[in-house]
């Protein structure tokens, strides 16, 4: 059995070690000519961890990663605080590993490391997957330079821009979502004393949201915000911004997240892409994971954390099949994946209603509104299905 991977972003890498330690011959085709991964913030919720874990890479991560008290809200202008949930202890208790805040390099660095241990050869660099073909003994990765790679499996994690995705399903580019987020590491040594905590909030407020939490042993305070009704006129998914222009997006806002931007060493600012969930990911000895199968909106952040979980599910479909099983295999995993998926897809959807509504405008107002849509029961609705979820011997 010889599966070739589309992309080693973090779902890539994630499930080329699956493979790889299962015993499936793996290699990765990776557009970029080097391994790397935006320099920004990542929350890994328990139920990625559980799957790091079976990957071999979770101690090494925790060790350079934050492990936050709670999360809560913030209002956006007077600051007022509400509880979201408890981390720390209280999360391992209920769910068995703990949510962590990463430095993505940290976590793609990890993954990439495991797969090399596995198979030092397994990653090709500068390598832009351009098509595909399949008959019935196997399957054709296409390469922009012209080779073709043949194997038993291929697997599309070339992102929210997937070639392997439209080249099965026809062109689908996301659409644009209207919102912008602007993302910093900020050194935490720079922030004033009551802005240095192990924290994870969310500033919500009308047409907008600021989520921050530290990262590296609270060495750097990570800060995101999304506004929306913003035009996008760059080339490419993201550009280089300037403090006046993130300022004045958050015009009128608490003190503490204008204190964030002027403090940011730089902001880069990022085009938010949508797009519904698709009904199919697979085609005989093809299929999806990661952004390329669901890419979604970050407002439950678990896009990754799902990509994770797909690379290990569709490692347990693969295990002990022989080639001509492999288009029964590939449905299996979609089968077990593209409900919690879609699911998730939806859930976070419908957090920029949440994060972002008008009833947020005063703190009379919001406070009814953070009562009915933030108590505590809606929360447990919105996230104890996510953060249960075990990939590792969940029914496939
Ligand atoms: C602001 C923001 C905050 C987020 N926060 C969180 C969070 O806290 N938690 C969470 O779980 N998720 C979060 N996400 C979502 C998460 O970043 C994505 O879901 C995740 O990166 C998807 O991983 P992936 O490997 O599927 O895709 P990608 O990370 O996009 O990786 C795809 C890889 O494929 C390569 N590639 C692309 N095209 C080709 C090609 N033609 N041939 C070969 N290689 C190719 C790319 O270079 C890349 O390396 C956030 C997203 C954003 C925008």
């Amino acid at each position: 059995m010889h599966v070739l991977i589309a992309g080693g972003g973090i779902g890539g890498l994630a499930a080329a070690a699956a493979l790889l330690q299962k015993g499936i011959d793996v290699d990765v085709y990776e557009q970029a000519t080097e391994l790397k991964e935006v320099g920004a913030g990542i929350q890994i919720s328990p139920n990625g961890n559980r799957v790091l874990d079976a990957l071999g890479v979770f101690q090494n991560l925790r060790a350079l990663s934050c492990d936050p008290e709670r999360k809560e809200f913030r209002l956006w202008n007077t600051g007022r605080p509400w509880p979201m949930f408890s981390l720390g202890k209280t999360v391992v208790e209920n769910y068995g590993y703990p949510y962590l805040t990463v430095y993505r390099p940290d976590l793609h660095g990890a993954l990439a490391q495991r797969v090399r241990e596995l198979k030092p050869d397994a990653i090709h660099l500068g390598c832009p997957a351009a098509g595909l073909a399949q008959d019935e003994g196997g399957v054709q990765l296409e390469l922009k330079d012209g080779r073709s790679i043949r194997g038993d499996v291929l697997i599309g994690a070339d992102g929210v821009r997937s070639v392997v995705r439209n080249t099965l399903w026809g062109p689908t580019n996301p659409e644009f979502s209207g919102m912008v987020t602007w993302r910093s590491l900020i050194p935490m040594e720079l922030l004033p004393a009551h802005m240095q905590v192990s924290v994870g909030s969310t500033w919500i407020g009308p047409g907008g949201h600021v989520v921050t939490y530290p990262l590296q042993k609270s060495k750097i305070m990570n800060f995101v915000a999304t506004m929306e009704g913003r035009s996008w006129n760059h080339s490419g998914g993201s550009a280089p911004g300037t403090t006046e222009e993130c300022l004045s997006d958050f015009a009128g806002w608490h003190e503490d997240v204008l204190t964030m931007i002027r403090l940011s060493p730089s902001l880069l600012k990022w085009a938010l892409a949508c797009r519904d969930p698709i009904a199919q990911w697979t085609q005989g000895r093809v299929s999806l994971l990661g952004d390329a199968a669901h890419a979604t909106l970050p407002f439950l952040a678990q896009g990754a954390v799902h990509s994770i979980e797909d690379g290990l599910v569709l490692a347990r479909c693969l295990e002990g099949v022989a080639s001509t099983g492999v288009p029964a295999a590939l449905q299996r995993y979609e089968a077990a994946r593209i409900e919690r998926t879609s699911r998730m897809v939806r859930g976070a959807t419908a957090n920029t209603e949440r994060f972002h509504s008008k009833e947020l405008v005063t703190e009379e107002r919001a406070e009814k509104y953070l009562q009915s849509e933030w108590s505590q029961s809606p929360i447990f609705e919105r996230y104890d299905w996510l953060y249960r979820y075990d990939a590792v011997n969940t029914p496939i």
